[in-house]
Formats: C-alpha cells, structure tokens, sequence
C-alpha cells in the first residue's frame, strides 16, 4: 500500500466503532441541548471541519449525527511541506460569519500542541454561538503548558507523542487515504 514502513497504531475496525460511538454521543448531547432551548430551526447545528486533514473523519462521523445540520468548512495550515514539526497554526481565508446564536461543533484530526483548535475557538466564540464543541479524532498525550490549554469535548483516542499518518492524516501531502491510523518508521527519510 505504503512506499515507507509503517506499524499500525488503530487499526480501522476499532476507528468505526469510535467514530459510531462519537456520532452518537454528539447527536445526544446537541439534541439535549436543542431540547433544552426549545429550538426548531433547521440550521442551528452547524459542524466546521478544519481541512485538510478531518475530512474522512468528519465524513464518518456525520452519518451517525441523525440531526439537521449544515457544514462550514476553514481551512488551516500548521505542517506545511515535508516536516513534522509544528510550525505554528494559521487560518487561511475567513470563518463562516453567521454562527450567533448556533450550536457549533469544530472537528479537527489531531490535538497535538492544542495551538488551532485554541485559534479556531477563539474565534468563533467572538460570534457569541449557543455553544461551541470541539471533536477530534486523536490527541496526543504531551505535557501542555499555558494558554493552548485546551479539552475537547470529544476525543476518539488518545496517542503517545508519535508522528502519524492515515485516516486524513498526511505528511507532505500523502498517505491521507490508508485506512487505518499508523506510525511511520523514520519519516525525515521517505
Ligand atoms: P496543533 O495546533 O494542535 O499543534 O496541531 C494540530 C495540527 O497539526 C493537526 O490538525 C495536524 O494537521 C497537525 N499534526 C499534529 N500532529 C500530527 C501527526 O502526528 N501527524 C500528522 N499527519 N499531522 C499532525
Ligand atoms: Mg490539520
């Protein structure tokens, strides 16, 4: 499949039953909440997929989310190039401009220093939503320090600092497609 060696870190099986069982968690609590304000709208939901990296995630999941909801996509860049270092998050383009008074839930692939989804969630709190979630695939358990503090509200697994690739996640643009979540052995080599 892969060029470059690889170990499987979870393997697809057990990336569907989470991803099911995140859906299904998320479909609850936003309709608690839904139920709770006594809302009707049809757009109140509204799902923003950080790209590139949640796509297939996102498009997992939102299948076992049985409400109405639209999606805004935003793209971020914080691994341009050939590198797994962080190099700091940056927002390309602007943020959808209509999320007052909605239920937003922001989906990322993977929380590593925490430094995008603070970002994204910053910003979307200045709209004053009704709510605001954060749902990732993955975190990394690394020691966090400081004002990227940040708990999601759904995590699907948590990982040891290592660099991974699959499941949307790349490096320098390949291996999003491998169906499972894996480690690449050496990737400053490939
Ligand atoms: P943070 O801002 O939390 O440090 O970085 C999150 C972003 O960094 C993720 O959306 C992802 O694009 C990238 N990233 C962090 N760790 C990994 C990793 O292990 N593998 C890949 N492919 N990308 C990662
Ligand atoms: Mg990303």
């Amino acid at each position: 499949m892969t060029k470059v060696a690889h170990t499987v870190l979870i393997p697809r099986s057990q990336i569907a039953d989470r991803v099911s069982e995140l859906g299904r968690q998320l479909a609850k609590d936003l309709r608690a909440d839904l139920e709770a304000m006594g809302e009707s709208e049809p757009h109140e939901v509204v799902i923003i997929p950080v790209l590139v990296g949640s796509i297939l995630f996102v498009a997992d999941l939102v299948r076992h989310v049985d409400l109405n909801m639209s999606m805004r996509v935003v793209t971020v860049s914080s691994y341009p190039g050939a590198t797994t270092e962080s190099k700091g998050a940056a927002l390309k383009g602007a943020l959808p401009p209509d999320l007052a008074g909605r239920h937003v839930v922001i989906m990322d692939d993977i929380l590593d220093t925490g430094n995008t989804l603070a970002m994204l969630k910053r910003l979307v709190l200045e709209q004053n939503p009704a709510s605001v979630r954060i749902c990732v695939m993955l975190r990394k358990e690394i020691p966090r320090e400081g004002e990227a503090d940040l708990t999601p509200e759904y995590v699907g697994f948590d990982i040891p600092d290592v660099f991974v690739v699959g499941y949307g996640l790349d490096y320098d643009g390949l291996y999003r497609n491998l169906p499972d979540i894996v480690i690449l052995e050496d990737p400053e080599s490939v």
